[in-house]
């Protein structure tokens, strides 16, 4: 079984070292000799429409997957005509603008929060005019971790958030009061078999995500995340992970976005449940069995972004676990992570106020 990974980053690396005990054989394409896959796996190194490198990569792979979601449309599309590639092309297609993808979900009945497409001035006034303040002005493609967003608080936060940002596609998004914010990772197979992790709640600083605590136990919330993932995946006759990042409100899920590949909120499951997002993802696309979902304890994970934290303080702490990119240190990077599995709700709490987890909130 051979696995081609469309991106050599953090991710992709995580997929590997998971599939590689099912006995897969992995390659990737990415431009960056240094990229943190380079030493754990095979390099096809080349830019993402090197049509070159994208044959090479499908012609040495029984299936090929992606381990970010701006990969162009166009060369997933190039790379199923010599090979299978999970999750299909159109869920790229969909996550790559906020336009499409909140009408996607409100086509499907999921809610968003307010949204409209912003192409002049005189959109942005009237959208001013429906939505209300404060409300975000994003670019609608190619923003990731808060990237390219203006918070509108007035209106001439409006006008000069315009002429800042006025050559790219651009949205105006209601900004939610939200009472937190939560994801819900899924994996779903080639026969059609849907799992669900349990939420996650999630703590972000700058638009980058800081802390997950795992399980969000809360049964309704529960239900209506893996109802509208449930839709999503039928849809997009989904194969692989999958995951939605929700604002709640009260008892209302809000979708934000989503992601059609392995995520930074499920990096818990890899100690804190019984198959993690990355093995279930390397399963899905491998057409074996789906792994349980089912929780370990209670993880806490810390994401170390910008520097690296006195690791060996870290590993003293128990069920501490540490991962490490081999990335090189650069202002608001993601270089690492830590995962905590507790064995109840309480210990965490307890080893949340003692250890030194908030270093990165
Ligand atoms: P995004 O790039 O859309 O994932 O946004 C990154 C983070 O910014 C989110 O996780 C939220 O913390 C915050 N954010 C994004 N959109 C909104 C919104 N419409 N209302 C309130 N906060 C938001």
């Amino acid at each position: 079984m051979r696995i081609g990974i469309l991106g050599g980053g953090q991710l992709g690396r995580m997929i590997a070292l998971a599939a590689i005990p099912l006995g897969a054989r992995v390659t990737f394409l990415d431009p960056a000799p240094d990229a943190p896959m380079s030493h754990i796996a095979k390099q096809i190194c080349g830019a993402y429409d090197d049509e070159r490198a994208l044959e090479q990569l499908a012609r040495e792979a029984d299936v090929v997957t992606y381990e970010f979601e701006n990969v162009p449309v166009a060369s997933a599309q190039f790379i199923s005509q010599f090979t299978k590639i999970f999750p299909p092309p159109d869920a790229l297609r969909v996550s790559q603008d906020r336009v499409v993808e909140k009408s996607f979900f409100n086509t499907l009945e999921i809610p968003t929060p307010k949204f409209a497409r912003i192409d002049s001035l005189n959109d942005l006034e009237n959208a001013v005019d429906e939505i209300g303040l404060p409300a975000l002005l994003k670019t609608r493609t190619l923003g990731y971790d808060g990237k390219g967003q203006a918070l509108i608080s007035t209106r001439a936060d409006a006008e000069r958030a315009w002429s800042e940002m006025q050559s790219a596609e651009l949205v105006l998004e209601q900004f939610v009061n939200f009472t937190r914010e939560v994801s819900i990772l899924a994996a779903r197979g080639q026969n059609g078999e849907c799992v669900y992790y349990p939420l996650v709640e999630n703590f972000h600083r700058d638009g980058i995500l800081r802390l997950s605590l795992a399980p969000f136990l809360d049964t309704g919330l529960q239900n209506l995340a893996q109802t509208y993932a449930q839709r999503v995946l039928d849809a997009l006759n989904y194969v692989g992970v999958l995951a939605i990042e929700f604002f709640q409100v009260g008892d209302e899920l809000l979708a934000n976005e989503m992601a059609p590949r392995v995520h930074n909120s499920g990096h818990w499951t890899i100690e804190g449940a019984v198959t993690s997002q990355f093995e279930n993802h390397a399963r899905a696309i491998l057409g074996l069995p789906l792994g349980s979902t089912q929780t370990r304890g209670y993880s806490v994970m810390v994401n170390f972004i910008g520097a690296l934290p006195d690791v060996d303080a870290l590993l003293q702490i128990p069920d501490a676990h540490v991962h490490l990119y081999d990335k090189t240190p650069r202002a608001g990077r993601k270089l690492g992570h830590v995962t905590m599995v507790a064995k109840d709700d309480k210990t965490r709490e307890k080893r949340l106020e003692t250890g030194d987890w908030r270093f990165s909130l």
